[in-house]
Protein backbone atom coordinates (compact mmCIF):
# COMPACT_ATOMS: atom_id res chain seq x y z
CA UNK A 1 0.00 0.00 0.00
CA UNK A 2 1.25 3.56 -0.86
CA UNK A 3 -0.05 6.17 0.90
CA UNK A 4 2.80 9.20 0.79
CA UNK A 5 1.28 10.71 -2.55
CA UNK A 6 3.57 11.32 -5.35
CA UNK A 7 5.91 13.89 -5.75
CA UNK A 8 4.72 17.33 -6.98
CA UNK A 9 1.36 16.57 -5.01
CA UNK A 10 0.06 19.69 -2.81
CA UNK A 11 -0.35 18.77 0.81
CA UNK A 12 -3.87 19.00 0.59
CA UNK A 13 -3.80 16.21 -1.93
CA UNK A 14 -1.50 13.80 0.45
CA UNK A 15 -3.82 14.71 2.99
CA UNK A 16 -6.77 13.21 0.83
CA UNK A 17 -5.50 10.64 -0.24
CA UNK A 18 -4.47 9.30 3.30
CA UNK A 19 -7.91 10.02 4.37
CA UNK A 20 -9.31 8.01 1.55
CA UNK A 21 -6.47 4.80 2.21
CA UNK A 22 -7.25 5.07 5.91
CA UNK A 23 -11.01 4.69 5.59
CA UNK A 24 -11.24 2.09 2.85
CA UNK A 25 -8.78 0.05 4.97
CA UNK A 26 -10.93 0.41 7.87
CA UNK A 27 -14.16 -0.36 5.51
CA UNK A 28 -12.71 -3.50 4.12
CA UNK A 29 -10.82 -4.77 6.86
CA UNK A 30 -12.71 -3.65 10.35
CA UNK A 31 -11.49 -2.30 13.37
CA UNK A 32 -7.97 -1.74 13.19
CA UNK A 33 -5.32 -0.15 15.76
CA UNK A 34 -3.68 3.10 15.27
CA UNK A 35 -0.49 1.09 15.40
CA UNK A 36 -1.55 -1.53 12.93
CA UNK A 37 -2.45 1.61 10.86
CA UNK A 38 0.97 3.55 11.22
CA UNK A 39 2.10 0.10 9.98
CA UNK A 40 0.64 -0.84 7.16
CA UNK A 41 0.01 2.89 5.82
CA UNK A 42 3.84 3.25 6.45
CA UNK A 43 3.23 6.90 7.90
CA UNK A 44 4.16 8.48 11.84
CA UNK A 45 1.87 8.03 14.79
CA UNK A 46 0.79 11.48 14.90
CA UNK A 47 -0.23 11.73 10.89
CA UNK A 48 -2.28 9.02 11.78
CA UNK A 49 -3.77 10.86 15.09
CA UNK A 50 -4.35 13.90 12.97
CA UNK A 51 -6.45 11.70 10.26
CA UNK A 52 -8.58 9.71 12.30
CA UNK A 53 -9.62 13.19 14.16
CA UNK A 54 -10.70 14.21 10.55
CA UNK A 55 -12.81 11.10 9.56
CA UNK A 56 -13.67 11.19 13.32
CA UNK A 57 -15.22 14.50 13.22
CA UNK A 58 -16.87 13.76 10.21
CA UNK A 59 -18.94 11.21 11.78
CA UNK A 60 -17.34 8.05 9.65
CA UNK A 61 -14.86 6.33 12.57
CA UNK A 62 -15.09 6.32 16.14
CA UNK A 63 -11.94 5.39 18.55
CA UNK A 64 -12.41 2.93 21.10
CA UNK A 65 -10.11 1.88 24.34
CA UNK A 66 -9.46 -2.25 23.40
CA UNK A 67 -11.42 -4.41 25.13
CA UNK A 68 -8.27 -6.20 26.84
CA UNK A 69 -6.78 -2.74 27.91
CA UNK A 70 -10.26 -1.72 29.60
CA UNK A 71 -10.34 -5.21 31.38
CA UNK A 72 -6.70 -4.81 32.88
CA UNK A 73 -7.47 -1.22 34.02
CA UNK A 74 -5.13 2.08 33.93
CA UNK A 75 -1.88 0.43 35.09
CA UNK A 76 -1.60 -1.68 31.46
CA UNK A 77 0.02 1.56 30.46
CA UNK A 78 -1.58 3.75 27.04
CA UNK A 79 -2.85 1.69 24.85
CA UNK A 80 -3.17 1.73 20.99
CA UNK A 81 -6.89 3.14 20.47
CA UNK A 82 -8.83 0.96 17.87
CA UNK A 83 -10.23 3.10 14.72
CA UNK A 84 -13.96 1.62 14.29
CA UNK A 85 -16.03 2.70 11.00
CA UNK A 86 -19.46 3.51 11.89
CA UNK A 87 -22.29 0.92 10.40
CA UNK A 88 -25.16 2.66 12.46
CA UNK A 89 -24.11 6.53 11.25
CA UNK A 90 -23.37 5.84 7.68
CA UNK A 91 -24.72 3.48 5.51
CA UNK A 92 -25.95 2.87 1.61
CA UNK A 93 -29.00 1.02 -0.28
CA UNK A 94 -28.08 -1.84 -2.30
CA UNK A 95 -30.53 -3.57 -5.00
CA UNK A 96 -29.87 -6.66 -6.23
CA UNK A 97 -32.74 -6.91 -9.41
CA UNK A 98 -32.65 -10.41 -10.82
CA UNK A 99 -34.97 -12.11 -12.85
CA UNK A 100 -37.10 -13.77 -10.51
CA UNK A 101 -36.46 -11.99 -7.26
CA UNK A 102 -35.46 -8.59 -5.87
CA UNK A 103 -33.12 -8.07 -2.99
CA UNK A 104 -32.82 -4.64 -1.15
CA UNK A 105 -30.58 -4.09 2.12
CA UNK A 106 -29.23 -1.32 4.07
CA UNK A 107 -25.41 -1.86 4.13
CA UNK A 108 -23.13 0.18 6.65
CA UNK A 109 -19.91 1.62 6.58
CA UNK A 110 -17.27 -1.46 6.89
CA UNK A 111 -19.90 -4.03 4.98
CA UNK A 112 -22.27 -5.14 7.43
CA UNK A 113 -25.82 -6.31 6.05
CA UNK A 114 -27.87 -3.96 8.84
CA UNK A 115 -31.60 -4.42 7.39
CA UNK A 116 -32.44 -6.31 4.07
CA UNK A 117 -35.83 -7.38 2.11
CA UNK A 118 -37.07 -9.86 -0.32
CA UNK A 119 -38.63 -10.98 -2.99
CA UNK A 120 -39.24 -13.99 -4.66
CA UNK A 121 -41.61 -13.98 -7.88
CA UNK A 122 -42.55 -16.08 -10.62
CA UNK A 123 -40.76 -15.84 -13.41
CA UNK A 124 -41.70 -13.77 -16.37
CA UNK A 125 -40.81 -10.10 -17.80
CA UNK A 126 -42.08 -7.39 -15.13
CA UNK A 127 -41.63 -4.34 -15.84
CA UNK A 128 -39.32 -1.36 -14.75
CA UNK A 129 -42.87 0.39 -12.93
CA UNK A 130 -42.87 -2.76 -10.43
CA UNK A 131 -39.42 -2.74 -10.17
CA UNK A 132 -39.32 0.78 -8.40
CA UNK A 133 -42.61 0.50 -6.29
CA UNK A 134 -41.57 -2.77 -4.67
CA UNK A 135 -38.09 -1.39 -4.17
CA UNK A 136 -39.82 1.99 -2.90
CA UNK A 137 -41.74 0.01 -0.30
CA UNK A 138 -38.40 -1.77 1.18
CA UNK A 139 -36.63 1.16 1.15
CA UNK A 140 -39.12 2.96 3.03
CA UNK A 141 -39.62 0.15 5.54
CA UNK A 142 -35.69 0.16 6.41
CA UNK A 143 -36.11 3.84 6.28
CA UNK A 144 -38.31 3.93 9.23
CA UNK A 145 -35.96 1.63 11.08
CA UNK A 146 -32.43 3.31 10.57
CA UNK A 147 -30.67 5.41 13.46
CA UNK A 148 -31.61 8.98 13.95
CA UNK A 149 -29.39 11.18 12.27
CA UNK A 150 -27.52 8.36 9.73
CA UNK A 151 -27.15 9.46 6.37
CA UNK A 152 -27.05 7.18 3.59
CA UNK A 153 -23.74 8.05 1.48
CA UNK A 154 -24.73 6.29 -1.92
CA UNK A 155 -26.79 4.35 -3.91
CA UNK A 156 -25.93 0.46 -5.87
CA UNK A 157 -27.86 -1.33 -7.83
CA UNK A 158 -26.79 -4.90 -9.68
CA UNK A 159 -29.15 -6.14 -12.27
CA UNK A 160 -28.41 -9.27 -14.69
CA UNK A 161 -27.98 -6.81 -17.61
CA UNK A 162 -26.34 -4.24 -20.11
CA UNK A 163 -25.91 -1.22 -18.24
CA UNK A 164 -25.05 2.47 -19.84
CA UNK A 165 -23.31 3.48 -16.32
CA UNK A 166 -23.16 7.25 -16.93
CA UNK A 167 -27.05 7.59 -16.26
CA UNK A 168 -28.09 4.19 -15.02
CA UNK A 169 -30.17 3.25 -18.54
CA UNK A 170 -30.48 -0.44 -18.59
CA UNK A 171 -29.49 -0.95 -22.56
CA UNK A 172 -30.26 -4.56 -23.16
CA UNK A 173 -31.69 -7.14 -20.61
CA UNK A 174 -32.87 -10.24 -22.67
CA UNK A 175 -34.35 -12.28 -19.78
CA UNK A 176 -35.82 -9.69 -18.39
CA UNK A 177 -37.33 -8.29 -21.28
CA UNK A 178 -36.25 -4.84 -20.96
CA UNK A 179 -34.87 -2.64 -24.08
CA UNK A 180 -33.75 0.75 -22.91
CA UNK A 181 -35.31 1.07 -19.50
CA UNK A 182 -34.33 4.38 -17.31
CA UNK A 183 -33.58 2.47 -14.57
CA UNK A 184 -31.34 5.15 -12.90
CA UNK A 185 -33.58 7.46 -13.34
CA UNK A 186 -36.59 5.80 -11.85
CA UNK A 187 -34.82 4.75 -8.88
CA UNK A 188 -33.85 8.94 -8.51
CA UNK A 189 -37.38 9.76 -8.43
CA UNK A 190 -38.40 6.91 -5.87
CA UNK A 191 -35.25 8.01 -3.98
CA UNK A 192 -35.95 11.74 -4.21
CA UNK A 193 -39.70 10.87 -2.50
CA UNK A 194 -37.92 9.88 0.86
CA UNK A 195 -35.40 12.89 0.72
CA UNK A 196 -32.36 10.69 -0.20
CA UNK A 197 -30.31 12.54 -2.59
CA UNK A 198 -26.82 10.35 -2.71
CA UNK A 199 -25.67 9.35 -6.11
CA UNK A 200 -26.90 6.23 -7.87
CA UNK A 201 -24.89 3.73 -9.49
CA UNK A 202 -26.45 1.09 -11.83
CA UNK A 203 -24.16 -1.51 -12.59
CA UNK A 204 -24.14 -5.24 -14.47
CA UNK A 205 -24.63 -7.95 -11.58
CA UNK A 206 -21.47 -9.97 -12.80
CA UNK A 207 -19.03 -7.28 -12.68
CA UNK A 208 -20.49 -6.37 -9.19
CA UNK A 209 -20.41 -10.10 -7.80
CA UNK A 210 -16.62 -10.04 -9.14
CA UNK A 211 -16.34 -6.50 -7.09
CA UNK A 212 -17.31 -8.01 -4.09
CA UNK A 213 -15.38 -11.46 -4.36
CA UNK A 214 -12.22 -9.22 -5.20
CA UNK A 215 -12.77 -6.77 -2.51
CA UNK A 216 -13.82 -9.31 0.73
CA UNK A 217 -14.24 -12.80 -0.95
CA UNK A 218 -12.93 -15.68 -2.90
CA UNK A 219 -10.73 -13.27 -4.70
CA UNK A 220 -9.53 -11.30 -1.84
CA UNK A 221 -5.64 -10.73 -2.90
CA UNK A 222 -6.23 -11.86 -6.39
CA UNK A 223 -4.98 -9.84 -9.33
CA UNK A 224 -6.49 -11.86 -12.09
CA UNK A 225 -10.41 -13.39 -11.54
CA UNK A 226 -12.94 -14.23 -13.04
CA UNK A 227 -16.81 -14.19 -11.49
CA UNK A 228 -19.67 -16.08 -12.95
CA UNK A 229 -22.98 -15.87 -12.35
CA UNK A 230 -25.51 -18.66 -13.48
CA UNK A 231 -29.48 -17.68 -13.11
CA UNK A 232 -31.95 -17.87 -16.07
CA UNK A 233 -28.59 -16.38 -18.16
CA UNK A 234 -25.07 -16.16 -17.05
CA UNK A 235 -23.08 -13.90 -16.80
CA UNK A 236 -19.04 -12.98 -15.61
CA UNK A 237 -17.41 -10.11 -13.79
CA UNK A 238 -13.71 -9.87 -14.77
CA UNK A 239 -10.57 -8.51 -12.99
CA UNK A 240 -7.58 -7.65 -14.90
CA UNK A 241 -4.27 -7.03 -12.98
CA UNK A 242 -6.63 -6.09 -10.20
CA UNK A 243 -8.77 -3.75 -12.27
CA UNK A 244 -11.94 -4.54 -13.61
CA UNK A 245 -12.14 -5.46 -17.15
CA UNK A 246 -15.22 -2.97 -18.50
CA UNK A 247 -14.79 -2.99 -22.75
CA UNK A 248 -15.10 0.33 -24.17
CA UNK A 249 -19.01 1.39 -23.41
CA UNK A 250 -18.83 -0.72 -20.33
CA UNK A 251 -20.35 -3.66 -21.47
CA UNK A 252 -17.89 -5.87 -21.58
CA UNK A 253 -17.21 -9.46 -20.11
CA UNK A 254 -20.98 -11.10 -21.88
CA UNK A 255 -19.30 -14.88 -21.37
CA UNK A 256 -22.52 -16.03 -21.38
CA UNK A 257 -23.32 -15.14 -25.27
CA UNK A 258 -20.63 -16.42 -26.68
CA UNK A 259 -21.63 -18.90 -28.72
CA UNK A 260 -20.14 -22.54 -27.92
CA UNK A 261 -22.64 -24.89 -30.30
CA UNK A 262 -23.97 -23.40 -33.12
CA UNK A 263 -26.22 -26.51 -33.58
CA UNK A 264 -28.12 -25.55 -29.97
CA UNK A 265 -30.67 -23.98 -28.48
CA UNK A 266 -31.78 -20.15 -29.69
CA UNK A 267 -31.20 -18.02 -26.99
CA UNK A 268 -32.95 -14.97 -25.84
CA UNK A 269 -30.54 -12.76 -27.35
CA UNK A 270 -31.23 -14.03 -30.98
CA UNK A 271 -28.01 -16.15 -31.25
CA UNK A 272 -28.27 -20.01 -31.42
CA UNK A 273 -26.42 -22.27 -28.92
CA UNK A 274 -24.85 -19.47 -26.62
CA UNK A 275 -23.17 -20.77 -23.71
CA UNK A 276 -26.09 -20.09 -21.32
CA UNK A 277 -28.24 -21.85 -23.37
CA UNK A 278 -25.97 -25.28 -22.29
CA UNK A 279 -25.15 -24.33 -18.95
CA UNK A 280 -27.89 -22.30 -17.44
CA UNK A 281 -31.36 -22.55 -15.42
CA UNK A 282 -32.95 -23.74 -18.26
CA UNK A 283 -30.73 -26.00 -19.58
CA UNK A 284 -30.22 -27.93 -16.34
CA UNK A 285 -34.26 -28.31 -16.31
CA UNK A 286 -34.61 -29.27 -19.61
CA UNK A 287 -31.42 -32.17 -19.26
CA UNK A 288 -33.31 -33.22 -16.27
CA UNK A 289 -36.79 -33.79 -17.52
CA UNK A 290 -38.48 -30.92 -15.54
CA UNK A 291 -38.60 -28.24 -18.67
CA UNK A 292 -41.06 -26.30 -16.56
CA UNK A 293 -39.71 -26.45 -13.12
CA UNK A 294 -38.83 -23.66 -10.78
CA UNK A 295 -35.52 -22.66 -9.55
CA UNK A 296 -36.12 -24.85 -6.86
CA UNK A 297 -35.92 -27.51 -9.11
CA UNK A 298 -32.37 -27.12 -9.91
CA UNK A 299 -31.64 -28.23 -6.38
CA UNK A 300 -33.21 -31.16 -6.28
CA UNK A 301 -31.93 -31.87 -9.73
CA UNK A 302 -28.36 -31.70 -7.77
CA UNK A 303 -29.55 -33.53 -4.62
CA UNK A 304 -31.28 -36.20 -6.83
CA UNK A 305 -27.90 -36.74 -8.82
CA UNK A 306 -26.04 -37.44 -5.32
CA UNK A 307 -28.27 -40.46 -4.82
CA UNK A 308 -27.74 -41.84 -7.99
CA UNK A 309 -30.73 -40.56 -10.04
CA UNK A 310 -29.79 -41.95 -13.71
CA UNK A 311 -31.80 -38.44 -15.08
CA UNK A 312 -29.97 -36.35 -13.30
CA UNK A 313 -27.08 -38.03 -13.46
CA UNK A 314 -27.44 -37.43 -16.94
CA UNK A 315 -28.26 -33.58 -16.64
CA UNK A 316 -25.15 -33.02 -14.14
CA UNK A 317 -22.69 -34.36 -16.94
CA UNK A 318 -24.49 -32.29 -19.56
CA UNK A 319 -23.99 -29.42 -17.34
CA UNK A 320 -20.25 -30.08 -16.22
CA UNK A 321 -19.12 -30.75 -19.99
CA UNK A 322 -20.58 -27.60 -21.04
CA UNK A 323 -18.62 -25.91 -18.03
CA UNK A 324 -15.42 -27.51 -19.05
CA UNK A 325 -15.62 -26.45 -22.58
CA UNK A 326 -16.66 -22.67 -22.07
CA UNK A 327 -14.38 -22.14 -18.52
CA UNK A 328 -11.39 -23.72 -21.09
CA UNK A 329 -12.15 -20.62 -23.23
CA UNK A 330 -12.00 -17.91 -19.87
CA UNK A 331 -8.74 -19.79 -18.69
CA UNK A 332 -6.99 -20.01 -22.02
CA UNK A 333 -8.29 -15.98 -22.70
CA UNK A 334 -7.83 -14.25 -19.04
CA UNK A 335 -5.47 -16.74 -17.66
CA UNK A 336 -7.34 -15.91 -13.96
CA UNK A 337 -5.64 -17.13 -10.55
CA UNK A 338 -9.25 -18.19 -9.27
CA UNK A 339 -12.89 -18.49 -11.24
CA UNK A 340 -15.32 -18.36 -8.91
CA UNK A 341 -19.18 -19.55 -9.57
CA UNK A 342 -21.94 -18.08 -8.73
CA UNK A 343 -25.38 -17.44 -8.52
CA UNK A 344 -27.31 -20.65 -9.57
CA UNK A 345 -23.81 -22.41 -10.32
CA UNK A 346 -22.67 -22.21 -6.52
CA UNK A 347 -25.41 -25.11 -5.75
CA UNK A 348 -24.43 -26.63 -9.11
CA UNK A 349 -20.88 -26.69 -9.06
CA UNK A 350 -19.60 -29.47 -6.34
CA UNK A 351 -21.65 -31.86 -8.49
CA UNK A 352 -20.21 -31.41 -11.71
CA UNK A 353 -16.79 -30.31 -10.66
CA UNK A 354 -14.91 -33.84 -11.63
CA UNK A 355 -16.67 -33.53 -14.69
CA UNK A 356 -15.64 -30.16 -15.58
CA UNK A 357 -12.24 -30.74 -14.60
CA UNK A 358 -12.21 -33.91 -16.78
CA UNK A 359 -13.27 -31.78 -19.58
CA UNK A 360 -11.03 -28.95 -18.75
CA UNK A 361 -8.06 -31.34 -19.01
CA UNK A 362 -8.89 -31.75 -23.11
CA UNK A 363 -10.44 -27.59 -23.39
CA UNK A 364 -7.65 -25.34 -21.26
CA UNK A 365 -4.40 -25.12 -22.00
CA UNK A 366 -1.99 -26.92 -19.02
CA UNK A 367 -0.10 -23.93 -18.35
CA UNK A 368 -2.77 -21.52 -17.47
CA UNK A 369 -5.02 -24.79 -16.59
CA UNK A 370 -2.31 -25.61 -13.53
CA UNK A 371 -2.87 -22.36 -12.34
CA UNK A 372 -6.11 -21.56 -11.55
CA UNK A 373 -8.51 -22.35 -8.86
CA UNK A 374 -12.07 -23.02 -8.89
CA UNK A 375 -13.81 -21.90 -5.99
CA UNK A 376 -17.70 -21.39 -5.05
CA UNK A 377 -18.30 -17.73 -3.89
CA UNK A 378 -16.52 -16.44 -0.67
CA UNK A 379 -19.83 -14.51 0.43
CA UNK A 380 -22.11 -17.28 -0.64
CA UNK A 381 -25.78 -15.80 -2.10
CA UNK A 382 -24.72 -12.20 -1.73
CA UNK A 383 -22.16 -11.36 -3.98
CA UNK A 384 -24.07 -9.47 -6.46
CA UNK A 385 -26.09 -7.43 -3.50
CA UNK A 386 -22.36 -6.76 -1.68
CA UNK A 387 -21.05 -5.65 -5.04
CA UNK A 388 -23.81 -2.81 -4.93
CA UNK A 389 -22.99 -1.77 -2.03
CA UNK A 390 -19.48 -1.37 -2.38
CA UNK A 391 -20.14 0.64 -5.96
CA UNK A 392 -22.09 2.64 -3.88
CA UNK A 393 -19.59 3.59 -1.34
CA UNK A 394 -16.71 3.67 -3.75
CA UNK A 395 -17.35 7.86 -4.05
CA UNK A 396 -16.95 7.88 -0.33
CA UNK A 397 -14.30 5.68 -0.16
CA UNK A 398 -12.13 7.91 -2.75
CA UNK A 399 -12.65 11.03 -1.04
CA UNK A 400 -14.62 10.92 2.74
CA UNK A 401 -14.29 14.00 3.83
CA UNK A 402 -15.91 16.24 0.42
CA UNK A 403 -18.25 13.30 -0.04
CA UNK A 404 -19.59 13.98 3.85
CA UNK A 405 -19.62 17.18 3.84
CA UNK A 406 -21.71 18.35 0.77
CA UNK A 407 -24.26 15.27 1.91
CA UNK A 408 -24.66 16.94 5.62
CA UNK A 409 -25.24 20.40 3.66
CA UNK A 410 -28.28 18.82 2.10
CA UNK A 411 -29.47 16.91 4.76
CA UNK A 412 -29.59 20.20 6.91
CA UNK A 413 -31.13 22.09 3.74
ZN1 LIG B 1 -27.21 -15.28 -26.18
Amino acid sequence: MTAAGTAGSTQDEVRRHNVSTLLRYVHVHGPTSRTELTSVMQLNRSTIGALTADLTQAGLVREEVPARARAAGTGAGRPSLVVCPRPEKVYVFAYDIGVDYLIAARVGLGGSILDRRELHRLRGDYALEDVTSHLGRFTAEMLGRAEPGSVCVGVGVAIAALVREDDGQVRYAPNLGWVDEPLGTALADMLGEYGIKARIAVGNDGDLGALAEHVRGAAAGSSDAVYLTGEVGVGAGIIVGGEPLRGYGGYGGEIGHTVVNPAGRLCRCGARGCWETEIGEKAILDAAGHPDGPRSTVSAVVAASAEGDPRALAAMRHVGEWLGIGVGNVINIFNPEVVIFGGLLRDVFPAVEQQLRTTLLTTGLAAPREQVRLVTPGLGADSTLVGAAERAFAPLLFDPIEVISGLTAVAVD
